[in-house]
């Protein structure tokens, strides 16, 4: 795991830094996230099969999503986690793990801010 300096920007030009986390997945934890994953597509697929006429559009869908889903998230080896601090309304809300692309788009919580973060170099 390691730390990563961002900086939070929100409407009109306010910014805030702040410190969010890298946590690299092992190949048995990125393995156990996709069969998660693949497996909550397959449950549904299945949930959906007693509901005619839908069932036709919604088993094979939700059946290639899992596989779609299982590789996908086999590629993902970092997760960004951590708390931010919104630089709006000052609240401070978890960040939802997931890949760290920049920059990031997010939603404040608690004052539905838009707000864009950024890696400071
Ligand atoms: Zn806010």
């Amino acid at each position: 795991m390691r730390d990563v300096a961002v900086e939070l920007r929100g409407q009109g030009g306010v910014t805030l830094p702040a410190t969010l986390q890298i946590t690299s997945l092992t190949d048995r934890a990125r393995f156990k996230r996709a069969l998660k994953t693949s497996g909550m597509l397959f449950g549904l697929a299945l949930a959906s099969l007693p509901i005619p006429p839908i069932h036709w559009i919604l088993v094979p869908g939700f059946l290639i999503a899992a596989v779609i889903a299982f590789f996908v998230r086999m590629q993902t080896n970092e997760l960004l986690g951590g708390h931010v601090n919104c630089p709006k309304c000052q609240a401070s809300f978890p960040l939802e793990s997931q890949p760290p692309t920049w920059p990031l788009d997010l939603t404040c919580h608690h004052c539905k801010a838009q707000l864009t973060v950024v890696p400071l170099p």
